[in-house]
């Protein structure tokens, strides 16, 4: 098997059957061997339903795994790599936002640059509002800055890679997946190509600006502990201005005898204050939460079934 496409699917029911097709149409007369393995991340419409007919056609091998419940797309793309049999990998979206052409051109730029281990695709930004742009650029910078990997700004999850690089991927079986840190985390040598994202075929987007918050904050705190010691930088900033601020009091009050209107003062300073100790506490809790959340062990999904290829 040359290559295995990774399919996660969380309420695509509409853009399966034309998902397959534009892998069939995209693929034909490609030359070699190639399967889509399926992931149903707990879909609460008829994807699974459709899935399964996809697999009884059996048009070419298609394999389902299909969650007991919804676990995130991170985890779907965990599940879809460990039954990946492909000397490739490509992880592609149901919703034909990424064209399946691409990857052909992917699958030729490994099999011609022997050291190229990812193909990675980033998005071309052009047609992007400039609002989400901004968040973007912020977000990147922030990462890049307090993690020890460096994020490519555009790249995206659609990539295109050998097996040695899903071997080492799947080694990373945390619990907190963020990819695009864990492609970073892990090296090898990556190509970035440019690829312009199409509309949705069918469906909404599963991203809301809460679960992108969210996204970003597992970016950070997931391959960084610096925020811990920016919590003791500001710690030691106010500690100091505090100090000043004190002996300012003291100089006022001894030697001009000025009286200190006091109120407004220290209600600002206890709000201030408490507001950075609950900040800082908040970035240790998450912390303390992740290293509960996997000192449990649990696995990263549970399949309630799978459906191997026919030729298995
Ligand atoms: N997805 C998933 N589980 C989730 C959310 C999304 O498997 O909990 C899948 C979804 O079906 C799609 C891909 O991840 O194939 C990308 O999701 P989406 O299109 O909503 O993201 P966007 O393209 O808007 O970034
Ligand atoms: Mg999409």
């Amino acid at each position: 098997m040359k290559l295995s496409l990774v399919v996660p699917c969380y309420n695509e029911a509409e853009n399966i059957a034309a998902f397959q097709d534009a892998v069939l149409s995209a693929f034909d007369g490609c030359g070699y061997d190639y399967e889509i393995v399926f992931v149903d991340d707990g879909s609460k419409d008829a994807t699974l339903h459709n899935l399964k007919k996809l697999h009884a056609a059996q048009k070419f091998p298609v394999k389902v795994i299909s969650f007991s419940r919804n676990f995130g797309k991170e985890s779907a793309i965990y599940a879809g790599m460990e039954h990946a049999e492909g000397e490739y990998i490509s992880l592609i979206d149901a919703d034909l936002q990424q064209r399946p052409e691409i990857v052909l051109d992917m699958v030729k730029i490994l099999d011609e640059k022997q050291e190229c281990d990812v193909v990675a695709a980033y998005q071309d930004r052009r047609g992007e509002g400039k609002i989400l742009s901004f968040f973007k650029k912020c977000f990147y910078g922030i990462i890049n800055h307090l993690s020890d990997v460096n994020l490519h700004s555009d790249a995206s999850d659609f990539r295109t890679f050998r097996r040695s690089v899903r071997d080492s991927l799947l080694e990373l079986a945390e619990y907190h997946r963020f990819s695009k840190g864990l492609f970073a985390w892990v090296g090898y040598e990556t190509t970035f190509i440019p690829y312009t994202a199409c509309e949705r075929h069918a469906g909404k987007t599963k991203w809301s600006f809460r679960k992108l918050m969210n996204y970003a904050i597992e970016g950070i705190i997931g391959f960084s502990t610096k925020p811990l010691r920016y919590s003791i930088y500001i710690g030691s900033f106010t500690a100091v201005a505090a100090l000043i601020y004190l002996l300012w009091v003291i100089v006022e009050k001894l030697i001009w005898g000025i009286d200190i209107p006091g109120y407004a003062t220290i209600i600002v300073l206890t709000l201030l204050l408490g507001s950075i100790q609950l900040f800082c506490i908040g970035i240790i809790g998450e912390y303390v939460g992740r290293t509960f959340e996997q000192s449990k062990d649990r696995p990263v999904y549970i399949a309630k079934e799978v459906l191997k290829s026919k030729d298995n």
